[in-house]
């Protein structure tokens, strides 16, 4: 891999300011000074070091934000900000995409990396990887909407989904619930709500697999997932 990538994959900033970085004669490479961009290295066997402190070399970045409404779930959208707008210039380096989708309206838990297993393997049906989300829902949900949910409802489109398990936190004119649900089809939330004649106006994701909203998060905040949290994952 050449210097200039690797450096720029390690945070240090885009190619061009790592070229920056290289003209200053303090990158070495197992304690050569490189100054020419086009080197390459092994980034496993090679020790790369920029003003004496060893680089950390990293293949994939794995990202959890707090997504707030009004901003789309892509990498790029010819008229609305993307969550990777939302990013820091030096978080996008490694080209992180969002893992799924959540509506535009819709808040709370998003996942972005590089990691195309990972992501294969969150979103694929045949893992049922568990998804919460806390939602307000227009009139009072009832013990009947347990009991329907948790036989699977049929969707407008004919689809009887898998069981969902929801849980009443409050009933009234407006009702505050959760409710997991084992697969990702579009607009299941609201769909699911609304094949039981509800409407869903709130909804933010809770939790992914073994992964909750750190609610330290403001909305459009974001953090990388520390190593415990990925090793939950894999
Ligand atoms: N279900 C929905 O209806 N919307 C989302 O954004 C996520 C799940």
């Amino acid at each position: 891999m050449r210097i200039d990538k690797f450096l720029a994959n390690a945070g240090l900033g885009s190619r061009k300011e790592v070229k920056q970085i290289l003209k200053k004669n303090i990158v070495k490479v197992n304690g050569v000074v490189i100054k020419d961009s086009k080197v390459h290295i092994n980034p496993q066997q090679d020790e790369v070091t920029v003003r004496g402190e060893e680089v950390d070399y990293k293949e994939y970045i794995y990202l959890m934000m707090n997504k707030p409404p009004g901003v789309i779930s892509a990498t790029e959208d010819p008229h609305d900000e993307t969550v990777i707008d939302l990013l820091e210039l030096k978080d996008t380096i490694l080209n992180p995409f969002p893992v799924g989708r959540l509506d535009k309206d819709t808040e709370g838990l998003l996942l972005l990396t590089n990691d195309g297993q990972l992501s294969h393997q969150l979103l694929s049906p045949k893992k049922h990887v568990p998804k919460t989300y806390f939602a307000v829902i227009k009139g009072e949900v009832t013990d009947q909407d347990i009991s329907e949910f948790s036989n699977g409802v049929i969707l407008d489109d004919g689809y009887h989904t898998k069981p969902g398990e929801l849980v009443i936190l409050k009933s009234g004119i407006h009702s505050d619930i959760e409710l997991t649900i084992m697969e990702g089809k579009f607009h299941q939330v609201k769909r699911m709500f609304e094949a039981v004649g509800k409407k869903v106006i709130y909804l933010k994701r809770m939790s992914m697999g073994p992964l909750a909203l750190d609610e330290s998060l403001k909305l459009g905040e974001y953090r990388e997932l520390t190593d415990e949290e990925i090793a939950l994952l894999k």
